[in-house]
C-alpha cells in the first residue's frame, strides 16, 4: 500500500514525500481511509506507530475546504501534556507547508496574551492541553461550537492525569454532529466506556499489542543496593560501561528524585538536563531541545513529562527506579529501539522491587535476564549492604559483545578502580558512553571517589549546568495543577513522598482546647 492509495490530497502527498516517509505505517494505512470517509474512529495505538499522522495528514486534505472564523476554530486536538500538544505543532508545520493553515497552540505555562490573538484571527487546527482550553472558554475567548472534528490522543494518559471530567466538559461544548477521533495506547474500561460514549459507530483500528515491547531493544536487570546513593552509584558505572551510548532517556518514579539524581549526576561530570512536571515551560523546553538537539546527551526525566515524547534516536533508557505501573515500563523502555533501531534498556532493581517486576514481567510475558547476576549475588559481593565497591565478576548475560562494549581505559579519573572492576566500569578513553555523556570534567583522585560516602553533588547543590534550574510554574488551572496532582490515587507523579494526612503531626492548640456548647436560653 502506498500513500498515494489512501485518498490524501496533492498537497499532502507532496509534503509526505518530502518527508522522506515510503509507505504509510500500519495505523495510518488502516486509519487514514476512514477519516477520510468522516467516520469516526477508534485508534488503539502507542506513540512511535506514526499515530500522529495518522489524524494530521487527513485532516490537512479535509481542511483545505473551508475557512476559519474568528474565536471558532475548525477543528480541536486534546492532547495530555505541552510537549505532545508541541509534538502535533510540529507535525503540522511539517506535513502542512503546502497549506496556508492557522495552528493554534494553547497550553499552561505561557502567557495567555498571545494565545488570545491567535483565537482571534481564525484557526483551523486549535491543538490544547485541557486545562488551558477551559480557561480560555471561561474568559469567554473561545467557541467550540464551530468544531467539526474533535481528536482525543493519548486517551489512557488523560484518564491518568484526571482530565477526563475537563474532556467530558469539553466533548460537551462541541457539536454532536463533529467526527471525533479518539486514540489510546490501552484500552481499560473506564477507557472503553468513554469511547462509547463519545464515538458514533466507530472503525476500530489497532496496531500492535499494546503491553509489547520492541524485539530490537535489549532489556537487562541491573541488581542494586536500594539506598539513594547506591543506585546514583551503579548507575553512573553502568553509564560509563555503556560504549555504545549516544544518548539516554533515565527513569525516576518521583519528581524530586529527577531533579535530585539529575543534579547528582551533573556533579560527576555528566551532561545532563531534567525534564519533571514541576519545571516551568521554559526549563522544559530548554532540556528537551538539549535532549533532540544531542547537545545533552542524558535526560533524567518523570513518567508523565516524557511521556510520548517523540526522540527518533534514543540509544538507551536506564530505569533508575522500577515503575510501579507495568505499563509505565513498555511507555518507558519505548523511547529506545524506534523504527527498527537497535536500543539497550536497563533497570535498577533493588530489594523490595520484586512485585513490581513481577508485574512488568507478566505485562511482557517474558523474564527479563539480569545483566551480571541477580539480588543474591550482590549480597555475596556485599553491595547490598551499602558497600558499593565495584563489582567483579567475569559472567555477563549480554552475551559475546559484552567485552568489546566494555571500555578498558584508565581508572585514575573513574570510579571504577584499576584492575579490580570490570573494565567498562572505569571511566575510560575509549568509552564513547563515558566520553559522549560527559562535559570535561575535571579529573578526580581516587581519595575523592570513596564510594560509601556520599558524592559532593548528593548535598543540596545549587544550579544545574546546562538544564535551567527546575522552578515551579505559577500554580493556574489546568494541566500544571493536574500534572502535580492526579485524583484518586492514579497519578504515577504523585508518588513525591509521604504526604501528612490532615494537619500532619503539628496541631494547633486552638484546636485541642475543648469546646464550650452554650446552652440556649
Ligand atoms: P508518532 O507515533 O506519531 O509519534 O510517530 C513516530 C515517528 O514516526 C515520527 O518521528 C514520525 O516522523 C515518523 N513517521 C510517521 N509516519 C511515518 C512513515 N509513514 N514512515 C516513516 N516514518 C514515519
Amino acid at each position: 500500500m502506498s500513500f498515494a492509495d489512501l485518498g490524501l490530497s496533492d498537497k499532502v502527498l507532496q509534503a509526505v514525500t518530502a518527508a522522506g516517509y515510503t509507505e504509510p505505517t500500519p495505523i495510518q494505512a488502516q486509519a487514514i481511509p476512514h477519516v477520510l470517509e468522516r467516520r469516526d474512529v477508534l485508534g488503539i495505538a502507542q506513540t512511535g506507530t506514526g499515530k500522529t499522522a495518522a489524524f494530521t495528514l487527513p485532516m490537512l486534505t479535509m481542511l483545505e475546504n473551508g475557512r476559519a472564523r474568528a474565536r471558532m476554530p475548525r477543528t480541536l486536538i486534546l492532547e495530555p501534556t505541552r510537549e505532545l500538544a508541541a509534538q502535533v505543532v510540529e507535525n503540522f508545520e511539517r506535513y502542512g507547508t503546502n497549506h496556508k493553515l492557522n495552528v493554534a497552540l494553547i497550553i499552561g505555562g505561557v502567557s495567555f496574551a498571545d494565545q488570545d490573538a491567535k483565537l482571534m484571527r481564525g484557526t483551523d487546527v486549535l491543538i490544547a492541553t485541557p486545562g488551558r482550553l477551559l480557561d480560555h472558554f471561561e474568559r469567554g475567548k473561545l467557541l467550540l461550537t464551530g468544531v467539526e472534528l474533535l481528536v482525543i490522543d493519548e486517551a489512557d494518559r488523560m484518564l491518568d492525569m484526571g482530565f477526563i471530567p475537563d474532556i467530558e466538559r469539553i466533548v460537551k461544548m462541541v457539536p454532536f454532529t463533529r467526527q471525533t477521533l479518539f486514540f489510546s495506547a490501552t484500552m481499560p474500561p473506564e477507557i472503553e466506556r468513554l469511547a462509547d460514549m463519545f464515538l458514533h459507530n466507530p472503525q476500530r483500528v489497532e496496531v500492535a499489542r499494546p503491553a509489547s515491547t520492541a524485539t530490537t531493544i535489549v532489556q537487562r536487570l541491573v541488581a542494586t543496593g536500594s539506598e539513594g546513593h547506591e543506585k546514583r552509584d551503579r548507575l553512573r558505572r553502568l553509564i560509563r560501561g555503556e560504549a555504545e551510548l549516544n544518548n539516554g532517556l533515565i527513569f525516576c518514579n518521583r519528581k524530586r528524585d529527577v531533579a535530585l539524581l539529575q543534579k547528582s549526576l551533573a556533579s560527576h561530570g555528566f551532561n545532563v538536563a531534567a525534564l519533571h512536571g514541576d519545571m516551568d515551560q521554559r526549563a522544559r523546553t530548554i532540556a528537551l531541545d538539549g535532549f533532540r538537539s544531542g547537545e545533552v546527551p542524558l535526560l533524567v526525566a518523570s513518567d508523565v513529562a516524557a511521556r510520548g515524547l517523540d526522540i527518533p534516536a534514543v540509544s538507551h533508557v536506564f530505569n533508575f527506579d522500577v515503575p510501579h505501573h507495568p505499563e509505565d515500563y513498555v511507555h518507558r523502555i519505548g523511547r529506545t529501539g524506534r523504527a527498527g533501531r537497535a536500543g539497550n534498556a536497563f533497570t535498577l532493581v533493588g530489594r523490595g522491587d520484586d512485585r513490581s517486576l513481577q508485574a512488568i514481567e507478566t505485562l511482557i510475558g517474558q523474564p527479563i535476564p539480569w545483566l551480571d547476576g541477580d539480588l543474591s549475588a550482590l549480597a555475596e559481593s556485599g553491595e547490598a549492604e551499602g558497600e558499593t565497591r565495584t563489582r567483579h565478576r567475569g559472567r555477563s548475560t549480554r552475551g559475546t559483545a559484552e567485552p568489546a562494549r566494555r571500555s578498558r581505559g584508565r581508572s585514575a579519573s573513574g570510579e571504577g578502580r584499576g584492575g579490580e572492576g570490570r573494565g567498562g566500569e572505569a571511566r575510560g578513553g575509549e568509552s564513547r558512553g563515558g566520553a559522549s555523556a560527559r562535559r570535561a570534567a575535571p579529573e578526580r583522585s581516587r581519595s575523592e571517589e570513596v564510594e560509601a560516602a556520599p558524592p559532593r553533588a548528593e548535598a543540596p547543590v545549587s544550579v544545574a549546568p546546562v538544564a535551567a534550574a527546575p522552578s515551579r510554574s505559577r500554580p493556574e488551572r489546568g494541566e500544571d495543577r493536574r500534572q502535580d496532582r492526579g485524583p484518586r490515587g492514579r497519578h504515577r507523579e504523585e508518588d513525591d513522598g509521604a504526604t501528612p494526612v490532615g494537619l500532619g503531626a503539628h496541631v494547633p492548640a486552638f484546636l485541642l482546647r475543648p469546646a464550650v456548647v452554650k446552652k440556649r436560653k
